[in-house]
């Protein structure tokens, strides 16, 4: 019987919901290949919580490491130990699975290396023939969808964009078997250490984020971001930006959308002050809605919007958080 393996992001203990839907699409996959079983991996320190919650949300069996090296994410010890377990495997995995994550991506290009394989990043969606799964993911910034395969190289590594595929319904009170293995690396053989983490801005996460209210240039400044946290805080939704506002120093490089920021999918995106150049649309354009604010007409982000307003900012959105909070009783 196939297995697949499919790797748990966690911060401190606390798994990304993104983890969870890889773990949704790695059933789906599993019952494509003929019924294989699905692993979840889970690496860090004071993990266990996280290996048992796993099963909840359908993982057949858990690997888990839990040790002091692994308690801040660092790719080395991380690929070298999915790499070893690979390597070590009685049962080899067609098909290690992980969440296109900021953690995710990292670690599976560098185990992708170490086990002499391909990867494929971003799959927005997956499909078998034949034995071997079919990713699509997006190409040329978002324009096009490809359809892209590992031929002949194994395992299959695939990372999976966050919020393309649904969190699966925790079953509550399943367990299963948890494995624990030992680290690949020892302390002295890591040879990066983190020192701390800065603050992040915004209280809600924009990878894991339903809602994002962006602001772009047309803010004008700093002080201009206000209007847009205020939208953001009603909505329960993360604060995200361009470029062009992140170079001015206006908001944190964190909260950048597009082709050299975050890539997002949220069920809707307010743009606002946003021109939707090419780079922009690259990390916004799979959101489900998209809603534009611009005051000029001819913006190219009103090409991918839904709905569109033509105005002033400084206006369109005190006037909508108004309406939202009198709408949400806030
Ligand atoms: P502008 O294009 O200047 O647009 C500002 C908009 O605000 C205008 O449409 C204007 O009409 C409107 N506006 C002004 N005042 C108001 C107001 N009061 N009310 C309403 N609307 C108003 N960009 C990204 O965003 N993310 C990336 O990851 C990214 N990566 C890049 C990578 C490369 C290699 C390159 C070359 C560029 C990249 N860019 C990226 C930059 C991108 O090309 C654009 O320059 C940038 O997205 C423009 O940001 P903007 O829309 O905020 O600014």
């Amino acid at each position: 019987m196939a297995n697949i393996w499919v790797f748990i992001d966690q911060f401190k203990g606390a798994a990304l919901a993104a983890s969870w839907e890889t773990l949704g699409a790695a059933k789906k996959l599993a019952a494509d290949l003929g019924g294989a079983t699905v692993t979840a991996l889970v690496l860090g320190q004071n993990v266990e919580g996280v290996a048992k919650e796993s099963f909840e949300y359908g993982a057949d069996a858990a690997m888990l490491c839990d040790d002091a090296t692994l308690a801040d994410f660092r790719v080395r010890p991380y690929s070298a130990l999915i790499a070893k377990l690979y390597k070590e495997a009685a049962q080899k995995p067609e098909v290690i699975l992980g969440p296109a994550t900021t953690r995710g991506r990292d670690v599976f290009g560098m185990a992708a290396v170490e086990l002499g394989t391909s990867a494929i990043a971003d799959g927005a969606g997956l499909n078998v023939k034949d034995g071997a799964v079919y990713v699509t993911r997006p190409a040329y910034a978002g324009k096009l969808l490809s359809t892209v395969v590992a031929k002949t190289r194994r395992p299959q590594v695939i990372t999976l964009r966050p919020r393309a595929f649904p969190k699966p319904e925790p079953m509550a009170g399943k367990t299963g078997a948890i494995t624990r293995v030992d680290p690949a690396l020892k302390e002295d053989e890591i040879r990066t250490k983190v020192m701390g983490y800065a603050i992040d801005e915004g209280k809600v996460s924009l990878a894991d984020a339903k809602i994002i209210v962006s602001g772009g240039r047309g803010v004008g400044g700093p002080e201009g971001f206000a209007p847009v946290r205020d939208l953001a805080e009603t909505l329960g939704a993360a604060v995200g930006a361009s470029r062009a506002a992140v170079d001015a120093g206006w908001i944190p490089y964190s909260n950048q959308v597009g082709q050299t920021g975050r890539t997002v999918s949220p069920d809707l995106y307010i743009a606002s002050g946003i021109s939707g150049a090419i780079q922009h649309q690259a990390g916004m354009r799979t959101s489900k809605l998209i809603v534009a604010i611009n005051k000029d007409a001819e913006a190219p982000i009103f090409k991918l919007a839904r709905y569109g307003v033509v105005g002033d900012l400084f206006k369109i959105l005190p006037a909508l958080n108004v309406e939202f909070k009198k709408r949400l009783g806030k």
